[in-house]
């Protein structure tokens, strides 16, 4: 591969601009990651002797996950959690916990390790274990994928296709979703995340990666800006947001306050990434036909 080839490092073109169903004006996608543990051990194994580092991933089955599914039972929205295979083993209650209540879980790898960095045989265990404990442990199978750190690469792109998985939530380059173009053909669907909706930008701080917390009117502001505009550009709001963030007491506040923002407008599909990528299938095929 020449890296240094000039060229659109994502061959596929601008999302198609299909309409959103039943009339409405946007799509927001309240997306969680549910890393637990499993970051602060993926990032390093020696963590797991570090008792309190780990507690930072632990308050997610605690605290976290409960109280930001009594938010989102009570503004009426249905969510996805991308759920590394490490969580649904070692806090299955609360995996079941988030079905029970209508919300979709999606693959975010097993140990949360990046797949740019990993090697071909470990890229394949972190895929294919997770998706084992899913099937074990809840009995479902993933449709969609975000990629642990941010970060992916083409063979993995090809993997998620191998294992039928339909959709990934991993890119930064557009507002609507767009099928990838990989070098055995279509790829799956990209849900294009909005970056700005990182809570662990604004809200995590820890002794190895300190960095300073904002306050709930500077992260609604940005956030609702962000929206606002999302929505008069007819685009899909992907939120990226962690328990183990926007679960702490401070913060669920700004979840909260952001939902009640976004149910104020009656133009607005909030729906799982699942129905997104439904939606994009159905629209494609309507496409295709005329
Ligand atoms: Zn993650």
């Amino acid at each position: 591969m020449d890296l240094l080839a000039t060229r659109p490092s994502n061959p596929a073109p601008a999302a198609p601009e299909y309409p959103w169903p039943n009339g409405t004006q946007c799509a927001l996608f309240p997306a969680f990651d549910v890393d637990a543990e499993s970051v602060w051990l993926g990032a390093d194994p020696q963590n797991a002797k570090r008792l309190v580092t780990m507690s930072y991933g632990g308050y997610e089955a605690r605290v976290g996950i409960p109280k930001i599914l009594e938010v989102l039972r009570r503004h009426e929205v249905k969510a996805t959690f991308f759920v590394t295979g490490w969580s649904i083993d070692a806090h299955p209650a609360a995996c079941e916990a988030i079905l029970a209540d209508g919300h979709e879980i999606a693959h975010h790898g097993y140990l949360h390790l990046r797949p740019d960095t990993a090697d071909e045989a470990t890229r394949i265990e972190e895929m294919d274990r997770a998706i084992d404990a899913m099937k074990r442990v809840l009995g479902i199978s993933p449709t969609g994928y975000r990629a642990p750190w941010g970060e992916t690469c083409v063979e993995q792109l090809e993997l998620l296709k191998s294992r039928g998985i339909r959709y990934s939530s991993s890119f930064r380059d557009d507002i609507r979703p767009y099928r990838h173009v990989l070098p055995s053909g279509a790829g799956p669907i990209e849900i294009p995340v909005n970056y700005s909706f990182d809570d662990w930008s604004y809200g995590l701080t820890h002794r190895t990666s300190p960095r300073a917390m904002f306050g709930r009117e500077d992260v609604l502001s940005i956030w609702r800006d962000e929206f606002d505009q999302t929505r008069e550009w007819g685009g899909v709001t992907t939120m990226v947001m962690h328990p183990q963030v926007t679960g702490r007491p401070m913060r669920i506040r700004i979840l909260d306050q952001f939902l009640t923002h976004v149910r104020q407008f009656d133009d607005v599909w909030i729906a799982t990434g699942r129905d997104i990528a439904a939606h994009y299938e159905r629209c494609e095929r309507t496409n295709q036909e005329s």
